[in-house]
C-alpha cells in the first residue's frame, strides 16, 4: 500500500477503521525495481528522490521527466474530484457533475501511451514509467492515463506492508466492526439479492432469506447486476457492460523457503520484470508456454513483514506472478477446487518450472533452497474470490470505464448501494475510497461528525 506512512493521506482511515491496532512497515528507500532485460531501474520514495533517480537514468530527458511529474500531480488533483462527484445527486451530477467528467476526459478519457508519447519518444524512459501497469492490469496502449496517474501517484512516497501480513487489513478491521455491534460471516454465498416494487427487501444466502432493507454490495459490478439481480433490476439501474470488459487474470507461483530473508538477502521491494522495452508487443505475445519469460511480477511479503521470523523462524516466501488468460483454462472450470483434471495439474507443474527459471536466474541464491511450491490460476483466483473471469482487478480500467455514469455509489433501486473496487479504482485504496463515498451517501451531512472523530 502507498499513503499509509505516518503523514500518509490513508493512514487516520486506516487508524479509524482499526483503532490504530494496524501497524505498516515501510518497504525502505526503494520500493519497486524495474528489470528491462538485464538492465535494472530503482523507484525511489519520494517524489524529488524519484525525479532525482529518473534523471540520472536519462539525463536527457529532464524536461520530460518533470512534465510527466506534473501532468501526474494535475491529472490526480482533478481525479480527487472526479471521484467525489460519485456522491452528487443527479440534479447536481447533470450539471456541475458533467463539467467535472468533462474537465477530467483530458486525460481519463486518453491512453497512457497517448499521453506519454506526447512527453517523449524515448522508447526505454516509456518502459520504465510504465513499469508498474501491472498493478492495474493493462497495457499503456489500453490503459486510461487517469488510472496510470492514480496508481503511480499512490506509491510516489514509497510502499508499506502491513505488520502481521496481509490479512491483518481485514482482521483488526474486523475487530472494529465486532466492537461496535457489527458482525462478519465468511463462507456466506449470497445467491440473490430480492427486490420488490423497486426497494431492496432483503438477501437469499444459500436459500435462506434475510430480510433487510438495505445492501451495499462490493463483489463488483458483473457478479452484482448478473449474478445477483434481475434482467429487469440490471434495466432499471440502465447497467450496460458490453463496452467494458473483465481486468486480465494471473497466474502465480507462491514459494516457502528453508532459511530467512536475511539468510537468503531477499529483498523489500517488488520486482516487476520485462524480457524487453516494448510492453504492450510484449503483453500481445504472452502465452501459456512463454508467460514468465516476457513478464514477471516479484514480491517478498516475508522480508517486508517484522513479525515474520518470529512466527515462522528461518524460513521466507515469495510470490512470483505473470498474466494467465482465463481461455486457457476454461476446460476445465467446471471442476472442483484441487479435484482438477491431471492436464491442468501438468499445466500448473509447466508455469511452475518456467517461473523458477526466472527466479533463479534474477535471484540464484534461492536455488537448493526450497520446501513447497503452490500455484494459482484464473480458476483459483474464481473459486476464492468469485471474479467470473478469474479477473485481478474488477472491471479493466480502460478509458470508457472513466465514462460509465453507472459506477457511483447510489442505484435506482432503493436500498442499493454500490462499493469495492469498480465504482472507482483498483486497489485496497480504491475500494476504501469506494467505501468513504459510499458511507457519505448513507450518512450524509452527518459524516461531518466523522471526519472529525477521524481527526481529519
Ligand atoms: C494477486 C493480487 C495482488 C494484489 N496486490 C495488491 C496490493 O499489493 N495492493 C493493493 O492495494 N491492492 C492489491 N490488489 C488489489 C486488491 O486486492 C483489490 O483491488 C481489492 O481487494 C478490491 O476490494 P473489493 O472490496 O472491491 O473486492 P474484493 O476484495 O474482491 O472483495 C469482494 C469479496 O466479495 C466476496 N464475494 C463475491 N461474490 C460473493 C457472493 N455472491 N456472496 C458473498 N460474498 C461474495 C469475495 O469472495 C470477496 O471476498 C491485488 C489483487 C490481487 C488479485
Amino acid at each position: 500500500m502507498g499513503n499509509v506512512g505516518e503523514e500518509g493521506s490513508l493512514r487516520k482511515l486506516f487508524d479509524f477503521l482499526t483503532g490504530k491496532k494496524l501497524e505498516w512497515e515501510s518497504m525502505g528507500e526503494t520500493y519497486d525495481v524495474v528489470y528491462i532485460g538485464n538492465d535494472k531501474y530503482e523507484f525511489k520514495a519520494g517524489k524529488e528522490n524519484f525525479r532525482k533517480q529518473l534523471k540520472i537514468y536519462f539525463p536527457n530527458e529532464t524536461k520530460s521527466i518533470d512534465v510527466y511529474l506534473k501532468l501526474i500531480d494535475r491529472a490526480n488533483r482533478m481525479g480527487n474530484v472526479f471521484f467525489f462527484e460519485k456522491i452528487f445527486k443527479p440534479i447536481l451530477s447533470q450539471s456541475l457533475g458533467w463539467l467535472i467528467r468533462k474537465r477530467y476526459e483530458v486525460y481519463s478519457n486518453k491512453t497512457t501511451a497517448e499521453v506519454l508519447s506526447k512527453i517523449t519518444s524515448n522508447k526505454r524512459l516509456l518502459a520504465v514509467l510504465c513499469a508498474q501497469c501491472g498493478n492495474y492490469g493493462l497495457t499503456p496502449k489500453h490503459s486510461s492515463f487517469a488510472a496510470h496517474a492514480m496508481v503511480v501517484g499512490h506509491f510516489m512516497e514509497g510502499g508499506y506492508y502491513p505488520t502481521g501480513g496481509a490479512s491483518q487489513i481485514a482482521n483488526k478491521t474486523i475487530d472494529t466492526l465486532n466492537e461496535n455491534g457489527g458482525a462478519v460471516y465468511i463462507n456466506a454465498k449470497v445467491d440473490e439479492i430480492i427486490i420488490e416494487k423497486n426497494r431492496v427487501q432483503g438477501v437469499k444466502i444459500e436459500g435462506t432469506f434475510i430480510p433487510c432493507k438495505s445492501v451495499i454490495s462490493n463483489v463488483g459490478i458483473t457478479n452484482t447486476f448478473t449474478k445477483l439481480l434481475s434482467e429487469s433490476a440490471r434495466k432499471k439501474c440502465n447497467i450496460d457492460l458490453k463496452n467494458v470488459s473483465p481486468s486480465s487474470a494471473h497466474l502465480c507461483l507462491y514459494l516457502a523457503l528453508t532459511k530467512s530473508d536475511a539468510a537468503l538477502n531477499l529483498p523489500k521491494h517488488n520486482v516487476w520484470y520485462f524480457d524487453n522495452e516494448n510492453i504492450d508487443a510484449t503483453f500481445d505475445e504472452i502465452t501459456l508456454k512463454n508467460a514468465p519469460e516476457k513478464f514477471a511480477y516479484i514480491s517478498f511479503p516475508s522480508a517486508k513483514d517484522l513479525l515474520w521470523q518470529e512466527e515462522h523462524p528461518n524460513t521466507a516466501i515469495i510470490q512470483a506472478l505473470s498474466v494467465g488468460n482465463y481461455e486457457w483454462f476454461k476446460q476445465y472450470e467446471n471442476s472442483s477446487w484441487m479435484k482438477r483434471d491431471e492436464a491442468y495439474v501438468e499445466i500448473k507443474k509447466d508455469f511452475e518450472n518456467s517461473m523458477l527459471e526466472r527466479l533463479y536466474t534474477l535471484f540464484p541464491q534461492i536455488k537448493g533452497n526450497i520446501l513447497i511450491t503452490e500455484v494459482s490460476t484464473p480458476l483459483s483466483t474464481k473459486h476464492f474470490s468469485n471474479y467470473q473471469h478469474g479477473e485481478i482487478y474488477g472491471l479493466e480500467h480502460t478509458p470508457t470505464r472513466f465514462s460509465l455514469p453507472f459506477l457511483r455509489p447510489e442505484t435506482k433501486i432503493k436500498g442499493l448501494r454500490l462499493t469495492g473496487q469498480d465504482i472507482t479504482l483498483v486497489g485496497v485504496a480504491g475500494a476504501m475510497l469506494s467505501g468513504m463515498l459510499c458511507a457519505i451517501t448513507i450518512l450524509k451531512f452527518r459524516v461531518a461528525a466523522l471526519f472529525k472523530e477521524m481527526g481529519q
